[in-house]
């Protein structure tokens, strides 16, 4: 391994864990919190949940596990040539979508708006605060504790963004949203790296589905200076394989450009450690003339590709599924497994955001059957 620079987060240097725990003989503390995201439940739950295709749309489709090993092949790429904590960096990236719900950001604002109608005093549900409660309260797979008992370090990179009212709620993990200071350059970085890998993969997909076309895609300037590249190196070359040539160089390029970028500011604000670098603003960032193409290529795939009216008809499908199910569950808690049931009414509604946002796609379409289908298996 590279050596660290100084303002990268050193492990035994760490805040510690919730309850605390002998170290670990072979590996360091964020290496075990890896480890430990990679064995949860709910990352295995990842590969039936939707990125932006429903998971039975087709087999090469993105879900949210191969988007997850893509933001932390590229986070890794990142803290590796920034001498940044390796480690930590991929935790953060492995665990970062660990709260989605099924049928991805439908369900979650369907989600939100069922349990703020329930009641506004609940705090409504949000993918990044669902993915902390994940892994610290609701994965059950040690004797001792409930969670995976992360680092304080690994749980503040999974808590990307979050209310001030949240905030205050959260004690140590919440704090740098009061104080308004940054979390750890390699949460910054895993936070860059999600949007580089979704960007580039929904193209991908887009193309793949059929809804993107190269025609509206030569209209985004990123894409299309990296596109004519390649056609005049090789214009014979077979549509699919410029495609994954062009987003390949994409990636590159926004890679290095964040590399460089980042590096010049690191050297300019010099932070002397890590917790200097949490009051230095936010020091991972694209260039500016990256930032406005990156901006731009967002913009096209929010308009073209998210409310193309065909993924709108899955959305609203969707929507109605999550709905459906948290109105059934509310009404009549006993239709719930016995673990999700609770007398008291604001933790019964929490259960069931619980219960419905650890659902697979396929999970939430058969529950729906078995809820509201005559004749249907129990
Ligand atoms: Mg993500």
């Amino acid at each position: 391994m590279t050596e660290l620079a100084v303002y990268a987060l050193r492990s035994e240097l760490s805040r510690g864990r919730r309850h605390e725990e002998p170290a670990p003989g072979n590996r360091s503390e964020f290496q075990r919190d890896r480890d430990r995201i990679v064995h949860a439940s709910a990352f295995r739950r990842l590969e039936y949940k939707t990125q932006v295709f429903i998971n039975h749309e087709g087999d090469l489709f993105r879900t949210r596990l191969t988007h997850s090993l893509e933001v932390a092949q590229i986070a890794r790429v990142l803290a590796r040539s920034l001498q940044l904590n390796e480690d930590l960096t991929e935790a953060i990236a492995l665990a970062h979508d660990l709260g989605h719900t099924p049928f991805g950001h439908a369900g979650q604002d369907e989600l939100n708006a069922c349990m703020r109608e329930f009641s506004p005093d609940s705090g409504g549900f949000e993918h990044n605060l669902q993915s902390l409660r994940v892994v610290d309260e609701l994965e059950e797979r040690y004797a001792s504790f409930n969670g995976l008992n992360l680092c304080f370090e690994t749980r503040e990179g999974i808590l990307k963004h979050c209310s001030l009212s949240h905030a205050k709620l959260l004690g140590d993990v919440g704090q740098r949203f009061i104080d308004r200071t940054q979390p750890s350059l390699e949460a910054q970085l895993a936070n860059l790296a999600d949007e580089i890998a979704y960007n580039n993969h929904d193209i991908d997909d887009g193309l793949r589905s059929g809804l993107l076309t190269l025609e509206q895609m030569q209209t985004v300037p990123i894409f299309a200076r990296h596109y004519a590249r390649v056609m005049s190196a090789w214009p014979d070359l077979q549509s699919r394989r410029a495609v994954a040539e062009t987003i390949r160089r994409m990636i590159n390029t926004l890679i290095t450009d964040v590399t460089h970028t980042t590096a010049a500011r690191l050297l300019q604000a010099s932070p002397s450690d890590a917790n200097a670098a949490r009051h230095c603003g936010a020091l991972v960032a694209f260039s500016p003339e990256i930032r406005q193409e990156a901006d731009v290529l967002k913009k096209f795939l929010f308009e073209n590709l998210y409310r193309h009216f065909q993924v709108m008809r899955m959305t609203n499908k969707a929507r109605r599924i999550v709905r459906e199910l948290f109105s059934a569950f509310v009404q009549e808690p006993r239709l719930l497994p016995p673990d999700y049931r609770h007398p008291d009414e604001m933790t019964q509604a929490r259960k069931i955001s619980d219960y419905i946002a650890g659902m697979t796609d396929r999970f939430a379409i058969r529950e729906h059957h078995r809820l509201f289908q005559m004749g249907d298996q129990l």
